[in-house]
């Protein structure tokens, strides 16, 4: 399956677009976290052009992180989205005639994953954690007791 993320020199033509459009094993991530995977398939749509000595790639791809909910701790599916990423290629620096494009996908990809998610973006867990938030005080500094220690 990685091999649909490489790029065929000698199939492009001159200034002509090639586009690829497909899903592909999400295993090209790389990622197997107890907090952080994929679902199986990315949608990935890559546009291809030569011109002059450079290979231009435009990459879209879509794929969904399963992540646990920030407020409830649900593995919940966020959808992760990659548009219109612009990337050129000296030509002399690919071997074989073959560009895999999948580090760059990935990389991508990596940097659209959030901090956190919630389950179905607002977690229906949030009104009891609230109700919690408000007993505690408004103010609490972590550190208040570090310094009082020191002045002893
Ligand atoms: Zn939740």
């Amino acid at each position: 399956m990685k091999d649909l993320c490489k790029i065929y020199i000698d199939r492009l033509k001159e200034d002509k677009t090639e586009i690829l459009r497909q899903d592909v094993s999400s295993d090209f991530l790389a990622i197997q976290e107890k907090e952080l995977r994929f679902t199986p398939t990315v949608f990935v749509h890559i546009e291809a052009l030569i011109q002059d000595d450079l290979l231009i790639l435009q990459l879209n791809a879509q794929a969904t992180a399963i992540m646990p909910c920030a407020v409830c701790n649900t593995m919940t599916e966020h959808p992760l989205t990659v548009k219109n990423i612009l990337i050129t290629v000296p030509l002399e620096k690919i071997t074989n005639s073959i560009y895999d494009c999948s580090e760059d996908l990935r990389e991508a990809l990596l940097l659209e994953i959030p901090i956190t998610t919630e389950c179905n973006r607002n977690c229906s867990e949030r009104n009891n954690l609230k109700k919690f938030l408000n007993k505690e005080k408004l103010h609490h500094y972590p550190f208040k007791n570090l310094f009082m220690k020191k002045e002893n």
